[in-house]
């Protein structure tokens, strides 16, 4: 089974990935944990120059193509050869991010991203889509915590509130749009409640 993990920054998506898969491994489950941009070798060459901003420079629908560039070696590498041996999939972040961030922030055409989008998953929709919702002032209050003395900034922290709550309120339209597939979590909860809130969602609605 596929999941995906998905929020603003600080959200505590990593942290979560890593209490489900404990969770679902203590119940006998293979579980493969991964991550965009990244996951695969090639993936993870194109995060370090997007995110070092050597792509920016082309335009945001370049952008956009390098990440689908990576996610498609993702798939092909990581995910659907975990999948076919019978592993759960849990990724951080994945199509919704490119929806919120390249759509909202690159202000990309939303028929072109999704006529990319289809292209680039070819089928391979996530059956449950965890959206970890949190005020963004909290978010980035933690995402400034959690960073390390002398490391830069994460991408888009340092981008004006404004910014993060309309990305907050683009996953929350998702959700709205896609019930059948996204269930919103407060992550404001303490971690081990939130992981407790995700366990419920994945209980109702993936074979267990
Ligand atoms: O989740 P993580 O912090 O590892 O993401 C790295 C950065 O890439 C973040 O700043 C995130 O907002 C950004 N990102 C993006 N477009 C995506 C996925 C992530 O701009 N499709």
């Amino acid at each position: 089974h596929f999941i995906t993990l998905e929020g603003g920054e600080g959200a505590g998506k990593s942290t979560l990935a890593k209490a489900l898969a404990q969770r679902l491994r203590d119940g006998g489950a293979s579980v493969v944990t991964t991550r965009e941009p990244g996951g695969s070798p090639k993936a993870e060459a194109i995060r370090e120059a997007i995110l070092a901003g050597r792509i920016k420079q082309y335009g945001a629908f370049a952008e956009a193509l390098m990440f689908s560039a990576a996610r498609i070696d993702h798939i092909d590498r990581l995910i659907r050869p975990a999948l076919a041996q019978g592993n759960w999939v849990i990724c951080d972040r994945f199509i919704d991010s490119t929806r919120v961030y390249q759509g909202v922030l690159g202000d990309i055409d939303a028929s072109l991203l999704g006529e990319l989008e289809q292209v680039t998953i070819d089928g391979l929709m996530p059956e449950l889509t965890l959206i970890l919702d949190l005020d963004p002032e909290i978010g980035l209050a933690r995402a400034a915590k959690r960073r390390s003395p002398g490391e830069s900034v994460d991408r888009f922290e340092g981008e004006a509130l404004a910014f993060h709550r309309k990305l907050r309120g683009a996953y929350l339209d998702i959700a709205g749009r896609e019930p059948q597939r996204c269930v919103v979590i407060d992550a404001a909860l303490p971690a081990e409640e939130l992981a407790d809130a995700a366990w419920s969602a994945l209980r109702d609605r993936l074979p267990i």
